[in-house]
């Protein structure tokens, strides 16, 4: 029913909300690179959601970067406080699909809208990479003392998800105006996890698995080069301390680019100025 591919919609980049998670710290270490690359050409529907903004990324985004007022720590309530705040924010855009990166993430928003545009946003669709080969089980705690063990699929937030208006609309009860934090601590689980507890276990629906969203728990060396220009998200980060990066090969050598976010966006937009001739 609701998740199965209707018609093409007639789907623009000016129909998604796409929320970037970022943090002070990484400003300049991670979300430079981003607004160098995929976000100068998807201005209009990025929204970078971080603890504190300073004048250098205000000046670059403009209203599109949020304080959200969240603690700058890592911690389970600090990131399900920011997720809150995306939500919220784009429930108020009126626009016609939530999609969560993270700011390690590369999105190409080309096939990002191909995608969507085979799913009706008035349905319920979410969409994305599990991060586990089984459902996460969690015991939620329900009011006076009693407690229950459920089980639901989630997509890594590492890698990027998208949600539908029409589902982001029924996850109101669980997910609006501060209620997404305390939906959290029913399971204690970070704020990925709860997404997928409110739309798995708390309204019944199903996470659509998608091949074409990349998290660093991946392998990113088995993204072939050839899919590189397809794929929806890309990443980059460390694995049992080895670098675990796509493997492109571009003008831009490793030292140069060694995210290989610029050598991507190259090939995607090799008009870029400061891309190397061809
Ligand atoms: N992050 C954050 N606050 C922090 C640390 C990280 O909001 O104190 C954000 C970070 O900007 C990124 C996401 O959380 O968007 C995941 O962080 P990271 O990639 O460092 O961790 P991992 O992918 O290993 O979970
Ligand atoms: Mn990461």
């Amino acid at each position: 029913r609701a998740t199965e591919p209707s018609p093409l919609e007639d789907l623009s980049p000016t129909d998604l909300f796409v929320a970037v998670k970022t943090t002070k710290k990484y400003h300049h270490i991670r979300l430079e690179l981003l607004l160098d690359t995929w976000i100068s050409r998807n201005m209009q529907q990025t929204y970078i959601f971080t603890d504190e903004a300073d004048d250098w990324l205000t000046n670059r985004m403009g209203r599109h970067v949020i304080s959200t007022n969240c603690s700058a720590a890592h911690s389970r309530q600090a990131l399900s406080c920011k997720m809150a705040v995306e939500y919220d924010t784009f429930i108020s855009s009126g626009k016609k699909w939530f999609c969560h990166v993270d700011d390690d993430n590369y999105v190409n928003v080309r096939p990002l809208v191909k995608l969507l545009s085979h799913y009706n946003h008035s349905h319920d669709v979410y969409i994305g990479r599990p991060s586990l080969d089984r459902p996460i089980e969690a015991t939620e705690r329900l009011g006076n003392a009693h407690t229950r063990l459920v089980r639901f699929w989630f997509a890594t937030g590492g890698a990027g998800f998208c949600v539908s208006r029409g589902l982001a609309l029924r996850m109101i009860p669980w997910a609006s105006g501060g209620r997404f934090t305390a939906t959290a601590d029913r399971i204690r689980l970070p704020d990925d996890c709860t997404v997928g507890y409110i739309i798995e276990a708390l309204l019944g629906a199903k996470l659509i698995r998608s091949p074409l969203f990349h998290s660093h728990l991946e392998n990113l060396q088995l993204v072939s080069q050839a899919q590189i220009p397809h794929q929806v998200t890309l990443s980059y980060g460390m694995f049992e301390s080895k670098r675990n990066i796509i493997n492109i090969r571009g003008a831009l050598s490793l030292a140069e680019d060694p995210t290989r976010f610029r050598s991507v966006h190259c090939v995607l937009y090799p008009e870029t100025p400061w891309c190397p001739a061809l």
